[in-house]
């Protein structure tokens, strides 16, 4: 008889796997076991499963480049054992954790399926049951010649399979709760799971690697109308930073205000990389297209084209090497896991 495909659960945390404290009222974490207590399905599923979670799961906010590195590690120990990974996350960061991961593991050519919840999985109405069961027959899933459908980092949520480093979470309310705006989807669950096979990302290299670390000195600062750029010396400054994602208006134009100039001229020419994205919900900047944005290409501010804040500002902490500013620059401009469309 034919083995059964073998899942590892990595368990981070987040609402899938919270009760209400009974003094506070507070939702908190539990441990794994008691999720699968309440999902007895998946023990139908042809599947064999495994799990292994954080020593203490937490909720995604407290989630941070410590916890990318662990999960890769993870992934990396057991990558010879697991025919796929269902990584169990909170929602409101995990777009941040799916784009990290992208980034920072090499040669992946095994499905790593985030998923979690918007009520917790002991409520009557949990969505956590279906993201769970689905994104176990996800990371299973393979083509006529037995090799995996999906072999790079995606989110499953509300019947949809989006590109990790594409997603957005735009809902605290819905169980839609993430959007992919400037990519298709990957797969849509409904009577059928549908694999759109054209839009998967498929990695040149065939062995697995990943990073160990990641650099924090990364900035985010969003324009507005009237904003006094003088409280932003901190962040435009090589001694904090090496690198800011600019969210700019529209197609990536910002006001002609000299003292924002003066600052992104000095923090670029001193070997700070300044990377502009729309804070549009969906589109592409186009640098040059209206003289508000022409200066930014004379000054050598990178255009982010069609990325996501979550990419942006993960793909920064990823490549940004400040000893080789050249190298990073290129790094950046490239497509590298399908998280830009343009380049
Ligand atoms: N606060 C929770 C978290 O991100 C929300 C969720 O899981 O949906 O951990």
């Amino acid at each position: 008889m034919k083995a059964k495909p073998k899942v590892l659960i990595v368990y981070t945390g987040g609402t899938i796997g919270m009760i209400k404290d009974p003094v506070t009222g507070a939702l908190s974490n539990v441990d794994f076991n008691l999720i699968s207590h309440h999902v007895p399905e998946i023990n139908r599923l042809n599947i064999e499963i495994d799990s292994v979670s954080f020593p203490e799961p937490v909720d995604s906010s407290e989630i941070h480049p410590g916890h990318w590195i662990e999960i890769a590690k993870t992934i990396d120990e057991q990558y010879e054992h697991y025919d796929g990974f269902v990584v169990l996350h909170g929602s409101d960061t995990m777009a941040f954790t799916a784009a990290a991961l992208s980034f920072i593991m090499e040669g992946l050519q095994k499905p790593v399926i985030l998923t979690g919840s918007q009520l917790p999985i002991g409520v009557i109405r949990t969505d956590g049951k279906e993201n769970l069961i689905t994104a176990l027959e996800i990371a299973v899933a393979t083509n006529d010649e037995g090799k995996p459908l999906v072999t790079e980092v995606a989110v499953y949520f509300d019947y949809k399979l989006l590109r990790g480093n594409r997603c957005t979470k735009d809902s605290a309310e819905h169980f839609e709760a993430f959007r992919s705006p400037n990519y298709p989807e990957l797969a849509s669950a409904g009577v059928h799971l549908q694999y759109f096979e054209d839009e998967m990302y498929r990695p040149s290299e065939s062995k697995f690697s990943y990073l160990t670390e990641v650099n924090s000195r990364v900035g985010l600062v969003k324009l507005y109308p009237g904003i006094p750029f003088q409280l932003y010396g901190h962040i435009f400054n090589r001694e904090t930073t090496d690198a800011v994602v600019l969210e700019t208006f529209g197609a990536g134009n910002a006001p002609k205000n000299k003292e924002m100039y003066a600052m992104l001229d000095a923090f670029i020419k001193d070997g700070g990389i300044v990377l502009n994205i729309t804070q549009c919900s969906s589109g592409s900047v186009e640098q040059g297209l209206y003289h508000t944005s022409s200066e930014f290409n004379k000054m050598g501010v990178l255009s982010g084209g069609d990325m996501t804040t979550e990419a942006a500002i993960t793909k920064l902490m990823v490549y940004v090497d400040p000893k080789n500013p050249s190298e990073s620059q290129q790094k950046i401009m490239e497509n590298l896991r399908g998280e830009r469309s343009d380049s």
